[in-house]
Formats: C-alpha cells, structure tokens, sequence
C-alpha cells in the first residue's frame, strides 16, 4: 500500500470536501479545492519531467500556495525542501546546490533572490501568485491520486545543522512525517474538523509543517494562515476566526502577551495552546495562562525528529519548565559522555530518541548520519534531566546552535561571513542572554595586525549577506579567542560583552 503522506489530503477532501482547510484572510479554500489546486501541481511537476525521488524547493512564506505547492510535489511523488524565504540569495544558493533541486518554487511578488539562485544553477524557477499557481502558470493534466511512494521513501529534505558543521538536508520519509502528524493531532492537540489552527509558525520549519499543516489536513480542521507572526495579526486572527488551537514558540507567546490589543482580546475559544522550539521561561507561561485564560503545554522536538519527540501531553499531569513525557511511537534515554545509559533521577545527560519519527539520515552525508544515528538511537546534542515521573527538563546543549527568537542561527555560518571580512582575524559567534528573545547574536571578533573598523562596519557587513535574524547585532574586539589544544577556538569559553545591549531588532 502507498504511503504518501498526501494521501492523507485525499481522505479528507472525500471525507470532508466542503470543510473550510487553510485561509489567509478573506481567502479560505476547502478540502476538495486545496485537493484540486495540488493535483493540478502534481501533474503541472510531472509535465515539466519532475519525476519521483526528485527535490522542489519552495521559498515562501505562510500564505496558501505553500500548502498547495507542498502537497503538489508529494502527490508528484516528490521531495519537497522548504527553505526560509527571508533567505538572501547566498543562502538559497547552498540549498540548491547542495539538494541537486530541480525546480525551485518562489513568491511572484518577492522571489527575485530565488529566482536569481535559479538562474545561477540552471534550473527552473516558478514564481506563484500568494493564492498559489494559476491556470496560466499550469500545464499538463492533474494528477488526483499520490504517486505510489513506500513508507521509506523521503518526503522533505529539512535544513538543520544537526550537532554540528553546516547546514544538512535532515531526509524526512513518508512515514516520519505522517505518524509524528497523526500522534500530534490524535494525542497532542487532539483536533478534529470544527477546529481551527493559527498558523502563526513558518511552515519552512517541521513544527509549523507538522504540528500545523500536517495535523490540520490529517484531522480536517482548519489552518488559519499569518504570512509572518507579529502579536497584533496574531491577536486579531485568534478572534476573527475563533481559534481553538496555538501554537508557537516561546518568543511569540511573550509578544502577545505584552501587546497593547492583549488586554481587550477575548480568547475564550482557544481550547489548547502548545509551544516548543526553545525553553519556555516559566512566568510567561502562568502569565498567559492567567491572561487568556487557557492550558500551555510545552513539548520539545528537532526537524530530524520530525520533530515532535516529547510532551507535556493532555491527560496527563502538566509540569511546567518540563518538556514533558515521550510521546506515541517515540524513546528517549540520557547518556552519559561515553554513551553508557544514565539511569538515576535528575542525572544530566544527552538525549538520545529512538522511533518512528527519527530521520532516515542526512542528505548525501554518510558520515555525518553514522556520527547522529546508531542502532538506531539519534543524538541529539541537547542535555537533560528526568524526574522520578519520568519527565524530561532540558538544562544546557551540547551542540553549537544560538536560538534567537525560535530561530536557529548556526555560529558557524555567521563565523564564515565575518572572516570574509577584510579586517577580521578571528571570529566566535555566540548566544548572549536576551529577556525577550531568549538568545541574540553576538560575535567577539579579533582584527588582523594594524586593522582599525568600527563594530557597527562589520555589523552592516553581514547583515548584507545574511538573512536578518542571523547577523550580530552586538560585536566586541578583543585581543585573541580562547583555545584548545589544537588551536581551535573555544566558543563556549567567550565571555559576552560587559554591556549587554537588550536591542530587539
Ligand atoms: P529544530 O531542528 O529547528 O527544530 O531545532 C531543534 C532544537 O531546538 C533542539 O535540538 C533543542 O535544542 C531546541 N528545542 C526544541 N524545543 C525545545 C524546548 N522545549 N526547550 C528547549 N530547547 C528546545
């Protein structure tokens, strides 16, 4: 039996046809036209000679030609490889080379940068109306039924640096995708047709992909788009549209809160609200709770894990500061430096998962799948505790990733841009505590002999270069960066400034 993970689509819109599925403002499709628009996708990849096994990038942002694009290419029989369209072109150009994309997919009105990566490589892109490709945009004849795919077979390249080094197609199958999708929807946020879904989360990333999309066309409820979060649409979409469910992370529940439209929103609807992707500061979990008068459960995953691994999960007693308990088909266990199980409470250790949701490996990278996954067991580069209830609380990461406002930044990308400076002699890029933002950039950075720049010099300098969450937004010169024994530099020994700038942009 076929294990597309669009089959899934085709359920629904038999099951529930007219049922409104995704909107974005005064837009709203339901089941059998979001079925229709992919299968018109589906056979429009396949007349260009897109055929099974093949990648298709899509750079956009929320807006409904995402989820029409996404289950196109899985009806087509291919993988899809969302990307972060606040990307310059830089970026989109590793993606590119490095998945062997066929065909890209951007926005009409904001897709020059993808485009221009296109150009660059060779390959097709199609550029799309936000309400996905029209008639015109569209050849061959449409194809209703998924190509046949095996529970193995990849679904979505997802970009993640894994523990370490550059970025990686972490290969997510059909089945990673479908059985993480159904145990969110049947056993986390247990959603069904009358329920609607914020999709304030970019769908480029698993936990909007899964927890919102997936889930939603799983469980035939409706997915209510923002382009891109910020607390006002956000507040005003949780009312309009009478959300029962939210999802976000931590960054986004604050700015609700702390928005001037928080006082006047009345959410008495929203019947369940998940947040992971970073640590939940506990205060502004009760905070909101108290404001709006709902339940916050927290849970923890990684884009290898497609990604919903551990939950704070309804029916179960909520511990707040926890990520909670394993989920439906997952294990996890703590080890210890040299691999041994760590048994005790309260030992820290790495956390290593085991399950049908963990990844089949990274793109074209044996090692670096053989380092991440043995026997079985994927290392996750996150430290842990359990408690005597079986609880999990992530207390440090081994691994070099910044989170800044839910989004990953790797200092090793951000490293390679400031030694492309002129000036700069050594660079170490790290995470430095931000009361809103849980972690912000910043970078200590050494010049070469008889250089004189100002910070602000080398800031501009990467901020043209990289998308905009990623540059420093604090650099301090210092004479030399800390080392081990083979020169290499230490991050984790660099001190942050004395002055801590708490700037939010
Ligand atoms: P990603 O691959 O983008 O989903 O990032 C996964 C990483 O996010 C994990 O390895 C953790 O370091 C972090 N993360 C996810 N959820 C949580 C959480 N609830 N608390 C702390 N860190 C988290």
């Amino acid at each position: 039996m076929s294990s597309n993970l669009a089959n899934n689509l085709v359920e629904t819109a038999r099951q529930l046809g007219d049922r409104p599925a995704i909107r974005l403002d005064e837009t709203t499709l339901n089941y059998s036209e979001f079925h229709r628009a992919a299968a018109a996708v589906a056979g429009d990849l396949h007349s260009r000679g897109i055929r099974s096994g093949d990648r298709v990038g899509i750079v956009l942002p929320n807006v409904p030609a995402f989820p029409i694009i996404f289950y196109g290419i899985l009806m087509a029989g291919a993988v899809a490889v969302p990307i972060n369209p606040m990307l310059k072109d830089r970026e989109i150009t590793y993606y590119l080379e490095d998945s062997g994309m066929a065909l890209i997919y951007g926005s009409r009105s904001r897709g020059e940068l993808v485009a221009k990566a296109a150009l660059a490589k060779k390959i097709p892109a199609l550029l799309v109306d936000d309400r996905g490709p029209s008639d015109a945009d569209l050849t061959g004849n449409p194809i209703n039924e998924p190509v046949e795919r095996s529970r193995d077979d990849t679904a979505v390249l997802l970009y993640t640096s894994g523990t370490t080094g550059s970025p990686k197609g972490a290969e997510l199958t059909h089945e990673n995708m479908s059985t993480n999708a159904s145990t969110t929807a049947e056993t986390l946020i247990r959603t069904g047709p009358n329920d609607v879904i914020l999709g304030c989360l970019p769908l480029f990333h698993v936990f909007g992909l899964t927890c919102g999309l997936n889930a939603a066309v799983k469980s035939g409820a409706l997915l209510t788009l923002i382009p891109k979060f910020d607390a006002e649409s956000a507040l005003r979409v949780l009312i309009r549209d009478e959300v029962t469910v939210l999802e976000g992370v931590p960054t986004m529940y604050s700015a609700m809160l702390n928005s001037p439209d928080a006082d006047s929103a009345e959410l008495s609807h929203l019947r369940c609200c998940i947040v992971g992707g970073a640590p939940m500061p506990v205060e502004v979990l009760k905070a909101f709770e108290r404001k709006f008068e709902c339940e916050i459960y927290e849970g923890y995953g990684l884009s290898e894990t497609a990604p919903i691994a551990c939950f704070n999960q309804p029916g179960y007693p909520r511990k707040a500061g926890t990520i909670g308990i394993p989920v439906r088909g997952c294990t996890l266990r703590l080890v210890d430096d040299d691999d041994n199980e760590i048994v005790g409470c309260d030992e820290a250790g790495e956390i290593q998962i085991r399950g049908e949701n963990v990844m089949k490996g990274y793109w074209a990278r044996p090692a670096a799948t053989a380092e991440a996954i043995s026997d079985g067991w994927f290392r996750t580069g996150d430290i842990a505790t359990r408690d005597s209830d079986g609880y999990y609380s992530i207390v440090d990461r081994k691994k070099d990733i910044i989170i800044r406002g839910g989004y990953n930044v790797y200092p090793r990308e951000v490293e390679e841009v400031l030694y492309e400076h002129p000036a700069v002699a050594e660079a170490a890029v790290i995470g430095i505590k931000h009361t809103h933002l849980g972690e912000q950039i910043g970078a200590a950075v050494s010049l070469k002999r008889g250089e004189q720049v100002e910070p602000s010099e080398i800031i501009e300098f990467v901020r043209a270069r990289l998308a905009a969450y990623k540059y420093p937004r604090q650099i301090w010169f210092v004479p030399s960066l800390p080392k081990g024994p083979t020169g290499k530099i230490l991050r984790r020994q660099v001190e942050p400034p004395a002055v801590v700038s708490q700037q939010l942009t």
